[in-house]
């Protein structure tokens, strides 16, 4: 007697791109199984700032990222998880880095809010004497990354979705998932297994050039002046989100940072820093890239990312609660990984770092036949397409 189950939708991984497709499939009224390696959400999707960073994405990430921006809103409430209309600060502590900023605001379409010197103390908690202005993106989001995912897999798990956790993919072929628990026929099979794609579709990964990109990540207690109200980007920020990275000072804001803090270029810096509701600040945090992830986590990166947080804040101690390493997957062609290798498997990888920002916002566009389109940058005027205004 066959033992195989039937669903009409797949999806092997339950972080939040995995979850992403199988709300947006349940959505459309379609019987979902969500499958999982591990006993519950622990991948990239947990180890982050929880940060949605939707102003300073352009083409398909900003596409993927104003379509998120409401779905973030909506789960929150159905779901039962911290999801904050914080907006993003960013503190310029050079010159360069306010003509970046400057540049981003005079250049982009979405609401940026410059700040002067003494607006930018004001509003946030760093040692005032460095600071030269900021800005404020009032759309961007903050979400609680360890809750997030879970309650998004036990919302879904109680709205009828089929979980099944400690269970891996192995194969893939239109029509069936295979695993370690049975086949599973699904007339659509989404991959959305982040840094592994290349344990099933290694082909796919290596066309990509996909790496794992690990992080050292820091949650601390220090005691700052007045409270982070938002995610707060620096200099190191600016280097990395196209937004930025793509006006005409970021060249010389990076042979600045590179002169002043060669360290910081070797261990790819983005320093960054989001509070949480129980006071404490996530410290990170540094890319070393590879096919595999090395385990051993250098004590360098987490000295790094520690000491210009101290600079940062104006602070004597950094009281570190938890270390850990994040792993995601890293492409350096592309942001996002998203074919159909037979018909009816979709994979889906985001490979830049933004998979909080985006991941939400992917799932309409698979369902629809167009995220990959998109992705590769024909970016259509789909109706699924949500404004900021619509979703605030
Ligand atoms: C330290 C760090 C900080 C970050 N900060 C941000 C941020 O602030 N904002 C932002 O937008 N993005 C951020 N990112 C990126 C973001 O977290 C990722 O892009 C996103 O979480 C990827 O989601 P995912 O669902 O693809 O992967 P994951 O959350 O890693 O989930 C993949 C799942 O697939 C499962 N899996 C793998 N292989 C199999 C298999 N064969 N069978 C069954 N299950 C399998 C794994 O067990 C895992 O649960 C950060 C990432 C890291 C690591």
């Amino acid at each position: 007697m066959s033992t195989m189950s039937h669903h009409d939708v797949a999806i092997v991984g339950a972080g939040i791109v995995g979850l992403a497709h199988a709300w947006e499939a349940h959505r459309r009224g379609l019987r979902v199984v969500v499958v999982d390696a591990a006993a519950g959400p622990h991948g990239a999707s947990v180890r982050n700032f929880g940060h949605a960073c939707i102003t300073p994405q352009t083409g398909a990430a900003a596409v993927f990222a104003n379509e998120a921006r409401g779905r973030w809103l909506e789960l929150a409430v159905r779901a039962g998880f911290t999801a904050r209309e914080t907006g993003t600060l960013v503190v310029a502590r050079r010159p360069e880095e306010l003509a970046v900023v400057e540049e981003f605001a005079a250049a982009t379409r979405g609401p940026v809010e410059l700040l002067t010197a003494t607006a930018a103390t004001t509003r946030i908690p760093v040692a005032p004497d460095e600071v030269v202005g900021g800005a404020f993106l009032p759309a961007d989001l903050q979400v609680d990354p360890r809750t997030a995912t879970p309650a998004i897999a036990a919302f879904l798990a109680a709205e009828g979705v089929d979980f099944r956790w400690r269970t891996s993919a192995t194969g893939v072929t239109s029509g069936t998932l295979a695993t370690t628990r049975g086949d599973i026929a699904a007339a659509t099979v989404v991959v959305a297994t982040n840094h592994d794609l290349d344990r099933l579709f290694p082909e796919i990964a290596e066309r990509a050039r996909l790496v794992r990109c690990r992080l050292h990540m820091l949650r601390a207690a220090p005691t700052l002046r007045a409270p982070l109200v938002a995610p707060l980007f620096t200099g190191w920020s600016l280097l990395r989100y196209s937004g930025f990275a793509t006006q005409p000072s970021a060249d010389a804001l990076r042979d600045r940072l590179r002169a002043e803090l060669p360290e910081g270029m070797e261990f790819d810096l983005n320093q960054m820093v989001t509070q949480h509701v129980d006071g404490s600040l996530i410290l990170g945090d540094t890319h070393e890239r590879g096919i595999d992830a090395t385990p051993f986590e250098s004590e360098a990166g987490f000295d790094l990312v520690i000491r210009e947080t101290k600079r940062l804040f104006g602070v004597e101690d950094v009281p570190v609660v938890e270390r850990w390493q994040g792993v995601y997957a890293s492409s350096p062609d592309r942001e996002f990984v998203i074919e159909q290798p037979e018909p009816g498997v979709h994979v889906v990888t985001v490979a830049s770092g933004i998979g909080m920002t985006t991941g939400l916002g992917i799932a309409p566009f698979t369902f629809d036949g167009t995220a990959a389109d998109i992705a590769a940058g024909t970016l259509p005027s789909s109706p699924v397409t949500t404004t900021l205004q619509e979703t605030r």
